[in-house]
């Protein structure tokens, strides 16, 4: 039923210009086609695009902010409570704080940091510095970092406390809107970033499945719990890494969109052919934002909209 959905795509040529807000040096809109994918039947309906990128009350938005090769998701919920998953690198913070700044943030309801990888919780501190924040998750695993010691510290100072992040933990159960945490299943990974946090966001009829870097380990846990995982957007685990986004777990999450975070022309080659080929075989709609710039998924309840090319701002 969810292939029935009208689903509009917006796009947005990207603009580097000077700091005024409103009004000045947006281009004429281009419809972006996916790549390897342009014509899809997916894509019925183009509007201008807004300039606005403020959210509007009864609608979820997630924000996939474009900083480079790491993650930054911000989540507005219909009632204007705030999700943040991940903060960027440590050189991200100060983006990651004007950006949710200029969106009108003020408060953060609930932060979560996925995993203690540098590439996720890198920009938090300044994030908890710059804003009050009301709820600390991040999954019970420790890191012998500066980076991480400093995300610690920050919290610290704010009279903070971390609730750990585990599968099966619920953060807001209301009428038509639901925040689960699906992993970690386990506590004892070798690998950090099975650790990862992953976070399934139910709005009426939209879901979106934010997965960290979670690799095949953990998304095999998923599958065997029985969750549901069946969601319209999936932010791709891992930057699209060859070691995440197996087939079954694909099959299981059957999303539209497939949004990948990663850094134009990274080190590791991510996202890898692979799991590009995996998504593909999926009919998954790729977007990323070493091309797309940041994506901004917005839902009504029962349609999707997509716009893509916008700069995160710095
Ligand atoms: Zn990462």
């Amino acid at each position: 039923m969810w292939r029935m959905k009208r689903i509009i795509v917006l796009g947005l040529v990207a603009v580097m210009l000077a700091v005024t807000l409103w009004g000045c040096g947006i281009e004429t809109p281009q419809v972006q086609a996916p790549p390897g994918k342009s014509g899809e039947s997916a894509v019925d309906e183009v509007r201008s695009p807004a300039v606005d990128s403020q959210p509007s009350a009864s609608e979820l938005s997630v924000h996939f902010l474009d900083v480079g090769q790491a993650d930054s998701i911000l989540v507005v919920l219909p009632d204007q409570r705030v999700m943040l998953v991940d903060g960027g690198n440590n050189a991200d913070g100060p983006v990651v704080v004007k950006y949710l700044e200029r969106t009108g943030i003020k408060r953060i309801h609930y932060l979560v940091g996925t995993h203690p990888h540098e590439d996720h919780i890198g920009g938090l501190d300044d994030v908890i510095e710059a804003f009050e924040v009301e709820k600390v998750y991040m999954p019970r695993v420790a890191h012998n970092t500066r980076t991480y010691e400093d995300v610690l510290t920050a919290i610290k100072a704010r009279n903070l406390k971390v609730t750990p992040a585990r599968a099966g933990l619920i953060v807001l159960d209301d009428p038509g809107l639901q925040i689960e945490f699906l992993a970690p299943g386990s506590s004892d990974y070798k690998d950090l970033n099975q650790y990862s946090a992953v976070i399934k966001i139910t709005y009426i009829n939209c879901s979106i499945l934010l997965t960290g870097d979670a690799g095949f380990e953990s998304e095999e846990e998923m599958i065997a719990s029985g969750a549901d995982l069946e969601a319209d957007v999936l932010k791709v685990g891992h930057h699209g890494s060859r070691y995440s986004t197996s087939e079954e777990f694909l099959e299981a999450v059957s999303p539209v969109y497939a949004v990948i975070s990663c850094g134009k022309d990274n080190d590791y080659g991510h996202p890898h052919e692979e799991t590009i080929s995996r998504l593909a075989g999926q009919a998954a709609r790729i977007l990323r934002t070493d091309r797309d710039g940041t994506v901004i998924i917005t839902c009504d309840g029962q349609d999707l909209q997509v716009k893509t090319g916008q700069s995160s701002g710095d």
